[in-house]
């Protein structure tokens, strides 16, 4: 966010004039004074923090002997950022105290931008209470100065350390930054009412969002955030990625998946030196994690929670409150994965079962045959079974009687078998049996004692005694070449058929 709202982009005339100024001998060492800060200040985002540090270590003692306390303040300012962002605590803190000390000597420090620094200093510390008090103090100066940018920066930047706090520690520390945020909003709608500049309307939005969110409330900051092309117009990578984050968690609630993926991906792809910083790399990717499992790519989403997991332990204060979040996000996907899987496997299981008989379907039969057929060759009998007179059946005792025989007559067909033999219903009364048999008598034996099955079983169908039988075609052949096999079987079928039913073909060896 500093890099989106704090950077200046120097004029490489500007900073030439600069660097001839702070030589000129005619200059007061009280204009020297201020002409060094506003070219550190320039500086800044523009050379490593390690050398900007070395310069502002240079030229801190001539700016405490002669430089106007609001000069010297925003370059402590600056410095505090600085120390803050190299992980030197002591040296921000230090800092941070000196321009404490010199605003409370000096009330007319006007210090927005000072106590925007020091409150950017303390953001990158995880201060986050410290962070919204500075910030908050800048926003009450901005009205002074009438600046959009200072009230811009220090709303967004309350938003900032609110939403991080939330992040690090849960939604419970909210309530402690409430007078910071409600200057915020405060601050962001005055601005809204008396500039109706474009571009400081998109920062507006995305700050009153960013409040919407933290107080959880996704209809309003979808209402502030208007329309997905809000921020269009800014062509400006950084301000695109920030507003790319701020409007994540939006598509996520306005049901656009693939408009969050995007974002998301907008947000994390490589930028020279602003690349985002770890909290907003593990923001973008948990709301990356969401939208993937929204849109049913559940290995995605864990994925991403994985990578959120190591964007956590990157870098940041309180990392392991986040990867205790997180871990306990991802056990909960991995678990529901693990439903879809067996809800997976359960649909594929169902759509190769025939639900009245419980045996295979004719989709079953076919995989098998495909199976069987990239296996090795082995010998193979297929049986064609056939209910006969199935009809008359229905007919004299109704439908659901007429389910109840089919049921039992694929148990017939199953418990004559091995149980190496499968048996699949490939249509109304017709199943199949395909049994691993190099002998046609084999066959015709197993056929024949399906065939006594329903003989022997006692078909009382509502009540009334019945015969139920059966026709069997049988053909037998090799796995390397299957194709002939069920045709001659059928044929057989047909010929047991017209030879009178209840029979077996061929009839003899
Ligand atoms: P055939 O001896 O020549 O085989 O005579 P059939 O009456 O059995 O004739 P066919 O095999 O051609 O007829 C099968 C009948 O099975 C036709 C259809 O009404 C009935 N049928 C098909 N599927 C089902 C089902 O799921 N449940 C019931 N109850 N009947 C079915
Ligand atoms: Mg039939």
């Amino acid at each position: 966010m500093r890099a989106c709202v704090e950077r200046f982009v120097p004029g490489p005339e500007l900073m030439a004039t600069l660097d001839r100024l702070v030589e000129e001998p005619s200059l007061t060492n009280r204009d020297r004074a201020r002409v060094m800060a506003t070219r550190v200040s320039r500086l800044q985002g523009e050379i490593p923090p390690k050398e900007m540090a070395a310069r502002i270590d240079q030229m801190l003692p001539f700016l405490e002997a002669h430089a106007d306390p609001d000069v010297l303040g925003s370059t402590l300012g600056i410095a505090a950022t600085i120390a803050a962002i190299e992980g030197d605590m002591d040296t921000c803190i230090l800092h941070a105290h000196a321009l404490e000390t010199l605003r409370r000597n000096h009330p007319e420090v006007s210090g927005t931008a000072a106590a925007n620094n020091l409150g950017i200093a303390f953001l990158a510390i995880g201060a986050y209470e410290l962070a919204a008090t500075q910030f908050g103090g800048s926003l009450r100066l901005a009205p002074v100065e009438n600046s959009a940018r200072a009230t811009v920066a220090a709303s967004t930047n309350i938003a900032l350390a609110v939403s991080r706090a939330k992040l690090l520690r849960g939604p419970r520390v909210v309530h402690q930054f409430r007078p910071e945020l409600d200057l915020a909003e405060a601050s962001l709608r005055s601005l809204r009412a008396r500039d109706a500049n474009p571009e400081t309307e998109c920062f507006v939005a995305a700050a009153l969002a960013s409040i919407a969110m933290i107080e959880n409330d996704m209809q309003a900051a979808s209402a502030e955030w208007g329309e997905m092309d809000a921020f269009a117009a800014h062509t400006a990578e950084a301000f695109i990625r920030y507003f790319s984050v701020v409007e994540l968690p939006i598509a996520v609630h306005r049901g656009d998946n693939m408009r969050a993926v995007a974002l998301a991906n907008r947000c994390l792809a490589p930028f020279d030196d602003h690349d985002l910083v770890p909290l907003r790399r593990v923001e973008a990717l948990r709301w990356r994690s969401i939208a993937h499992e929204r849109l049913g790519d559940v290995s995605g989403a864990l994925e991403d929670a994985r990578l959120a997991a190591d964007a956590a332990l990157e870098d940041g204060p309180g990392e392991a409150d986040i990867l205790i979040r997180l871990v306990g996000d991802r056990a909960d996907l991995e678990h529901r994965q693990q439903r879809l899987l067996d809800r997976t496997s359960e649909l594929r299981e169902q759509a190769l079962i025939d639900e009245l008989s419980r045996v295979g379907n004719r989709r079953a039969f076919d995989r098998h045959l495909e199976s069987l057929s990239v296996g090795p060759a082995i010998p193979v009998a297929i049986l064609v079974i056939d209910l006969d007179h199935f009809k008359a059946i229905n007919d004299r005792h109704g439908h659901p009687t007429g389910d109840r025989v089919i049921a039992r007559a694929a148990a017939i067909c199953t418990q004559a078998g091995r149980a190496s033999d499968r048996v699949f219903r490939i249509g109304g009364d017709e199943f199949v049996v395909v049994a691993e048999t190099d002998s046609l008598q084999h066959a015709r034996i197993l056929a024949d004692r399906i065939r006594a099955g329903f003989l022997a079983e006692p078909w009382t169908l509502e009540g009334i005694d019945t015969a139920v039988t059966c026709s069997i075609g049988v053909g037998i052949g090799s796995t390397d070449d299957l194709a002939p096999i069920l045709p001659s079987a059928d044929a057989h079928l047909y010929g047991a058929k017209q030879a009178g039913r209840n029979r077996v073909h061929p009839e003899s060896v």
